[in-house]
């Protein structure tokens, strides 16, 4: 017998290094419109370095106890920027201790017990208390050079900034391209990062729209208010962050590399390999199945 046309896409898709949970699911793939990235871990490979470590000139720590400090409470985080950073720390030889009472807040960083200091890493909304101050200087020149910046806090105290670096995919500026050549629309940018590092990688892959400092509902929020006007989303994430917006969108798609358990959970599609080429290769595989169907 031969396999019904959806069927027969999903296989094909499987053949591509795409895992489609449904015929549903391709089904509507081909009415989806309008592509939504994720940043970090999507468009970007995810690995990033640390590039700088700053102490607060007047807190008494060293780029050592500040990298050490928040290696300890970054352990136990699934976030890219979490794994840099403990990397970052095993390579200077630092002994990191435990840490207790380990908490994530995804889209803006971690909180733990070292030593029995309150240790705090992430994004600098942290020091919305004080945001003109050395810490959140340093963090600005952080990100204007491109950088996404990590703040550290110590006790409620603004201790330092880590700046980490991250490379774009290569095939994330031609997967723009075919993209917006398949569906009539450049694909649009949501990322909980600041607004330079999320230009920085806008100018590099070709999108004009971006929508940064988004915390998860955030995401969500603007796929629902990208569709009201008619347009049907199809999102691409890695991370816990992500789910509420690929719950929300038309379609949601999740990388299997470097993806988080919960964004593949969510996710209606899965990019096996972390290969953003397969994107249109299955958009296109999703409306020829359509037009066999009809
Ligand atoms: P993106 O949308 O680019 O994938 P996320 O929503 O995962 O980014 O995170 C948004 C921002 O929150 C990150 O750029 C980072 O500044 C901060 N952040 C999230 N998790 C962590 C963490 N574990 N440690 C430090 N910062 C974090
Ligand atoms: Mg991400």
């Amino acid at each position: 017998a031969t396999m019904p046309p959806l069927l027969a896409a999903i296989a094909n898709a499987g053949r591509h290094g795409v895992l489609v949970k449904s015929a549903v699911v391709m089904e509507h793939l081909a009415d989806g419109d309008q592509v939504a990235f994720d940043k970090t871990g999507t468009l970007t490979e995810g690995s990033p370095r640390v590039a700088v470590v700053h102490p607060v000139s007047d807190v008494d720590l060293t780029s050592a106890d500040l990298l050490r400090l928040a290696a300890a409470a970054e352990y136990s985080s699934e976030h890219p920027i979490a794994a840099a950073i403990v990397t970052a720390a095993r390579e200077q030889d630092l002994d990191f201790p435990p840490a207790q009472r380990f908490v994530s807040y995804p889209g803006r960083g971690v909180h733990a017990v070292v030593n029995d200091h309150a240790v705090e890493v992430g994004t600098p909304t942290l020091l919305d208390d004080d945001p003109d101050g050395a810490a959140g200087r340093l963090a600005a020149r952080v990100q204007r050079d491109g950088h996404t910046a990590a703040v550290v806090l110590v006790d409620g105290v603004a201790a330092g900034v880590i700046g980490l670096s991250d490379r774009i995919r290569p095939a994330a500026a031609p997967t723009v391209a075919a993209l917006s050549a398949l569906t009539g629309r450049t694909p649009v940018l949501l990322t909980g990062d600041n607004p330079d590092a999320a230009g920085a990688v806008a100018t590099q892959t070709g999108i004009t729209d971006v929508y940064a400092g988004l915390l998860p509902d955030g995401k969500a929020d603007y796929v629902q208010r990208l569709q009201t006007t008619d347009r049907r989303v199809i999102l691409i994430g890695d991370g816990v962050n992500d789910a509420p917006a690929m719950a929300t969108a038309h379609i949601g798609i999740a990388m299997g590399r470097s993806g988080s358990d919960l964004a593949l959970q969510t996710a209606d599609a899965v990019i096996v390999r972390d290969d953003l080429t397969t994107l249109p290769c299955l958009l296109a595989l999703a409306r020829r199945a359509r037009r066999v169907v009809i």
